[in-house]
């Protein structure tokens, strides 16, 4: 394992499994950068229906990966910019969490952004969450979690989320939309959501966010 200042964990997992409320206390704990892969692939999905691309057409989003800047904060406040605009929020609406994993299965979109992954991973110590980065991104990341909890756990958590955050939001809806997406995840070709061979599954339900934390910084 490296050293405590240069560790890389990769925390991957369905929507909903907790990832990112994880890695972020993860990260601060052990004082290294967070890396929110998935606001990578949100912001892509933002700038294409900006520029009134169609989802669907795979060359045009390609092309507006290749041209869009995408940079993470690493501040507490973890702004996401993209092309220098402050998406933080604007990411976070259903009709992007709609359009991401359609967008997220162009290889020409994935090339990008794992390449941007990677530079991010380069710089430091880091807690990396998303759906490949144990299985692609960061293949010799010193710790590999597979975070899930069942699907009502995992829906009822995002709604939560969203309607703390003032989204009007049925739980029937975003228990559509999180099936649709993961199962979009899963079957995808190119590094479809699968645990990494050498990764630990850590099944959440019924457990809190400490005992998850917990967990995961007594094996770093
Ligand atoms: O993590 P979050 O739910 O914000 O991710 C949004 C979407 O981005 C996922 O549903 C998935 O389609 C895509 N994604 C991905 N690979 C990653 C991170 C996210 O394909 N490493």
């Amino acid at each position: 394992m490296r050293q405590r200042e240069s560790l890389q964990i990769a925390i991957d997992g369905p929507a909903g499994a907790g990832k990112s409320t994880v890695a972020k206390i993860v990260a601060q704990r052990l004082n290294l950068f967070y890396v929110d892969t998935g606001a990578m692939y949100r912001a892509i999905a933002y700038k294409a229906l900006k520029n009134g691309a169609s989802i669907e057409d795979e060359l045009s989003v390609s092309q507006i990966a290749q041209s869009t800047e995408v940079v993470l904060d690493h501040s507490d406040e973890g702004i996401v910019w993209c092309d220098g605009e402050n998406v933080t929020e604007a990411i976070r609406c259903p009709e992007i969490s709609r359009a991401v994993s359609t967008v997220a299965a162009y290889p020409g979109v994935r090339e990008r952004l794992v390449e941007l992954q990677r530079l991010e991973g380069s710089r430091g110590g880091v807690v990396m969450d998303g759906r490949d980065i144990g299985t692609h991104v960061l293949p010799e990341a010193d710790i590999k979690i597979f975070l899930t909890a069942t699907p009502e756990e995992r829906a009822k958590r995002r709604w939560a989320e969203l309607s703390h955050a003032g989204k009007d939001i049925s739980l029937e809806e975003v228990t559509r939309d999180m099936q649709r997406r993961d199962r979009m995840d899963t079957e995808r070709e190119v590094s479809p959501l699968k645990p990494a061979r050498d990764g630990i599954v850590l099944d959440t339900t019924g457990l809190s966010v400490e005992e998850i934390v917990a967990k995961i910084v007594a094996l770093a």
